[in-house]
């Protein structure tokens, strides 16, 4: 198989990587041991400034039918061996804008890779196993390299 690049993992990194590499003409592999949509152990919490970062419009992922909850409160308490929320007052603070985003990982993982419009080489044979692989990096033109490195592969690769 010939491709420009190979993207090892295709969470939020793997995805944007291999989608600016797509929009600036190259062919892209992401290559995941996992199957998406998978699970992601996360809080789920995005700040405002991820989105510029990841060209990732809130109105455009919202559109998608996707959970994008809005936080502009938190609600603070303390709980200690002697006191719980019940005795102890909240503390609450507001803002005036958006400060966070909240979302499912194995939603946002999966939009994003999707968007990404790239191949995806997952799981597909149970023996796959860490392999050692080596790369010709020849792109762009001036640079020639051997990359050698450990990592699970599809048999499909
Ligand atoms: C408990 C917890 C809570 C968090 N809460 C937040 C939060 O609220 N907000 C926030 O912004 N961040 C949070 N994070 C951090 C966030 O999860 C990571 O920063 C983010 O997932 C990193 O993205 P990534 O694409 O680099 O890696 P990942 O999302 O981990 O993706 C890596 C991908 O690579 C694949 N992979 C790994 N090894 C191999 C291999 N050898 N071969 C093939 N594929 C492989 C995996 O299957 C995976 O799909 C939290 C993290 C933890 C642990």
């Amino acid at each position: 198989m010939k491709c420009d690049a190979i993207v090892l993992g295709g969470g939020p990194a793997g995805s944007t990587c291999a989608r600016f590499l797509r929009l600036a003409g190259w062919s892209v592999v992401v290559v995941d041991r996992a199957t998406f949509p998978r699970d992601k152990v996360c809080a789920g919490w995005l700040t405002p400034g991820i989105f510029p970062l990841l060209d990732l419009n809130p109105a455009e992922y919202r559109a998608a039918g996707l959970t994008l909850q809005e936080i502009q409160s938190f609600r603070t308490g303390l709980i200690t061996r002697e006191h719980t929320t019940r005795d102890v007052p909240m503390l609450e603070t507001h803002y005036p804008t958006v400060v966070s985003y909240a979302i499912r990982r194995c939603e946002f993982d999966h939009f994003l890779l999707q968007r990404a419009g790239v191949r995806v080489l997952t799981e597909t044979n149970p023996n796959a196993a860490m392999e050692r692989c080596t790369f010709l990096t020849s792109r762009p033109p001036d640079c020639t390299s051997t990359m050698s490195a450990n990592y699970w592969l599809p048999s499909a690769v």
